[in-house]
């Protein structure tokens, strides 16, 4: 999934039409090889949202978050050659608008990191078991996906499906 760098206003900048689109062909690509494609319904609602991963669940990372509790916000760190440390510029793909932010890598730590807002019912915390599941099997050798727990579209939590 592309996600637009900061300033970046060229055609490659998702419309809602685009996400639309790529949501079903995921949907689509997972109906018709479940043996192959690793995704659930879940990967492919949290990745093609009208909203960014920080506005569906509020992104964990310095940049985006400027608590000092105990998590990513504290913890996290990128040092630059000379030793200093910027937290505006403090995640992984830095240079991303963080409204437009949907990238996978992210994801895997930004949906993972919200089970207790998943917790709510049967359908919504399958939908996030079927997330961290394909992050698992994609992110670490020799870990083998299950099937997935939940067939149809969940909305994330508090938020509309689309
Ligand atoms: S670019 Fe994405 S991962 Fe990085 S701080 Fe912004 S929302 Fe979070």
């Amino acid at each position: 999934m592309f996600s637009a760098p900061v300033e970046y206003d060229g055609q490659l900048r998702h419309t809602v039409s685009s996400l639309n689109q790529n949501r079903n062909v995921m949907i689509d690509l997972l109906k018709e090889y479940p043996a192959s494609v690793l995704f659930s319904n879940y990967n492919a609602v949290a990745h093609t949202h009208q909203s960014g991963l920080h506005d569906l669940y509020s992104c964990p990372y310095p940049r985006m978050n400027p608590s000092t509790d105990i998590g990513l916000g504290r913890s996290f760190r990128q040092y630059r050659t000379d030793l200093t440390w910027d937290r505006a510029v403090a995640c992984c793909v830095p240079d991303t608008d963080c409204a437009d932010c949907r990238h996978y890598a992210s994801g895997s730590a930004i949906v993972t990191a919200r089970m207790f807002r998943h917790a709510a019912d049967p359908d919504t915390f399958h939908s996030w078991l079927d997330y961290v599941d394909t992050y698992l099997a994609v992110w670490v050798m020799g870990y083998e996906k299950g099937g997935n727990l939940c067939r149809h579209l969940v909305a994330p939590p508090g938020q509309e499906l689309f």
